[in-house]
C-alpha cells in the first residue's frame, strides 16, 4: 500500500484529501498568503458535501490566528466572474493607493 492509499483509506472518493469523519469531500489545491501582515491564508479547495447529488464546488478558506477557519463554497459556473470581480477590485485598490501615494508626495507631512 502506498501512502497515498494510506492517506485516503477513509474516503472512498478518489480526489479527497480527508481522513476520518468529514461532512466536505475535499481537495486542497492552493493556499495563498494574504499579504497583509496577520492576514492569515486563503486557502482554495474542490470540495464536495457529503450528500446525496451535491457538486463539486470551489471552496475558498480564510484562515487567520484569531478565529476558526471560515469556509464558503461556490458553484463553479460562477467561479470565472468572482475571480474577474476580485481582479478589477485588486486594479481599482491599486489605483486608490497609487493616487493616494501622489498625493502625499506633494503635500509631505511637515515635521
Ligand atoms: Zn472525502
Amino acid at each position: 500500500m502506498t501512502a497515498a492509499d494510506d492517506r485516503n483509506a477513509d474516503c472512498q472518493v478518489k480526489w479527497c484529501d480527508e481522513t476520518g469523519s468529514h461532512a466536505v469531500h475535499r481537495k486542497y489545491l492552493a493556499s495563498v498568503n494574504g499579504g497583509i501582515r496577520g492576514s492569515g491564508l486563503v486557502g482554495v479547495n474542490v470540495a464536495q458535501r457529503v450528500q446525496p447529488h451535491s457538486s463539486v464546488c470551489v471552496e475558498l478558506t480564510i484562515t487567520t490566528p484569531w478565529a476558526s477557519t471560515a469556509g464558503y463554497l461556490f458553484a463553479a459556473p460562477y467561479v470565472p466572474d468572482i475571480a474577474a470581480a476580485l481582479v478589477d477590485a485588486a486594479s481599482r485598490a491599486r489605483d486608490l493607493d497609487g493616487a493616494r501615494r501622489r498625493k502625499d508626495d506633494q503635500h509631505p507631512p511637515t515635521a
